[in-house]
């Protein structure tokens, strides 16, 4: 089965907005087994997103085309698809009658004339009701070929494709497709894929793939079966055989789980408070923590201490340790993570500091960062020597210190 995608709309055209809607169908459509061989984009013009799509449509099963289904006059992805397939638009009522309803809860008094031109469907047309806008979705079919129109906007598509685009796919397939990620974080690529060969070697089914992530690295174990409980048992002592021998490197085996929610899991689980004590990263620790739902559970506090005086004033680091050792130390890190327990009561504390760059310190190298974990009166400091521009550099740390923090729960008596 081949599919491709159409992303419709001048404003990717001229660069003001980034195609996340292709990145996206494109991972799901993978994640489903189809086979993808082109996309495109075009602007919103009649007459080149008519070729577009008769192209598309030409050497394809499935194309899907996202964009271009508003109200308003340059909004024209199903006037052309439709014709270019021969089918006429007709009214449907029950498109009109949520086009009224979903006006009557807003703000707007009037219904503006434009929006009933989204009442309008090709005959026949599988109707996919959008509960995030007014733009329905829309399945055509004809001559084995299906067109599936879905809305721009991203937060529309995604619920749209995932409860009513998925479903439609699946049933396509005479076959079911399911994988499961194992997300490791510790250990580098080639070491996974070296603890792994003999694995990846055999596959068949399920297949093994490993993809690098900034500090992490993700195993896809994807199998192919006839419903989905078979394939669950397929994947499922795969995933088992890599967990025993990767151990506390793998930190979920759960889809959409990050490293964050993961540490915030743990905490909770443990009923641990942590707290943050930054200087090169500059709070994207703790805004990586605060980005799970659930944080303030677990955390209630984070030092920024980027200048030396910050450093001494929040968390006690003692001036001779500064002097001697300066601020990008082991010394300094341990008393870091120290004072940031003392200081607010948590029950552990991540401290980081390094050098982001692009300048480096005296003799000390760009990238050189300190990780330190302070927890029941015991701290682990760990050196890395990171590579990359600034930016990269504080997402490392970033990952590392995540990392760092969960490994110091799981070896800690509270965290057996
Ligand atoms: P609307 O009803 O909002 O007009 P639409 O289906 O007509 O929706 P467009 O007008 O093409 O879609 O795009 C609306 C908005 O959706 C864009 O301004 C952009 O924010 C987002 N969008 C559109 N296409 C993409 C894409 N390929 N990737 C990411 N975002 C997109
Ligand atoms: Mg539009």
């Amino acid at each position: 089965m081949v599919v491709e995608l159409i992303s419709v709309g001048t404003e990717l055209l001229l660069g003001n907005i980034v195609n996340t809607n292709a990145q996206y169908l494109a991972e799901q459509c993978a994640l489903l087994g189809m086979s993808m061989y082109s996309q495109t984009v075009v602007g919103d013009n009649k007459n080149r997103l008519a070729e577009a799509f008769r192209t598309a449509l030409k050497r394809s099963d499935i194309v899907i085309l996202t964009g271009g289904l508003g109200p308003t006059e340059d909004d024209l992805t199903k006037e052309v698809c439709a014709e270019v397939m021969g089918i006429p638009l007709v009214d449907d009522p029950h498109t009109r009658e949520r086009l009224r309803a979903y006006f009557e809860g807003s703000i707007y008094k009037e219904i503006p004339e434009n929006n009933w031109k989204q009442a309008q469907v090709p005959a026949g047309a599988k109707v996919l009701d959008n509960d995030n806008g007014t733009a329905p979705g829309l399945i055509m079919e004809k001559f084995g070929k299906s067109a599936i129109l879905l809305p721009g906007p991203p937060d529309e598509l995604h619920p749209l494709f995932q409860e009513q685009v998925v479903p439609y796919l699946r049933a396509l397939r005479p076959e079911y497709i399911f994988s499961r990620m194992v997300k490791i974080c510790g250990v580098g690529e080639s070491a996974v894929e070296d603890k792994l060969l003999d694995l990846i070697d055999q596959q068949t089914n399920p297949t093994i793939a490993t993809y690098a992530k900034i500090g992490e690295v993700h195993v896809r174990v994807t199998a192919r079966a006839a419903d989905e409980e078979e394939a669950k048992k397929l994947i499922k002592p795969v995933v088992k055989e890599i967990r025993s021998r990767l151990g506390d490197n793998v930190y979920s085996v759960q889809e959409g789980e990050t490293l964050e929610m993961a540490v915030v899991g743990l905490l909770k689980k443990h009923g641990l408070t942590v707290t943050t004590a930054e200087s090169c990263t500059g709070g994207l620790l703790a805004g990586r923590l605060v980005n799970v739902p659930g944080a303030s559970e677990v955390f209630r506090e984070g030092f920024i201490t980027y200048a030396n005086k910050a450093k001494r004033k929040r968390l006690d680091v003692s001036k001779s340790t500064l002097k001697k050792y300066g601020a990008v130390s082991e010394q300094t890190a341990r008393e870091m993570a120290m004072g940031g327990v003392f200081a607010t009561d948590a029950d552990v504390c991540v401290a980081v500091t390094g050098i982001a760059g692009p300048d480096s310190d005296g003799d000390k190298p760009v990238g050189l960062v300190y990780i330190a974990c302070y927890m029941d009166e015991k701290v682990r400091v760990e050196q890395y020597q990171f590579r990359g521009n600034r930016a990269k550099i504080r997402e490392q740390s970033v990952v590392k210190a995540l990392d760092l923090l969960r490994r110091t729960i799981l070896d800690s008596d509270r965290g057996k």
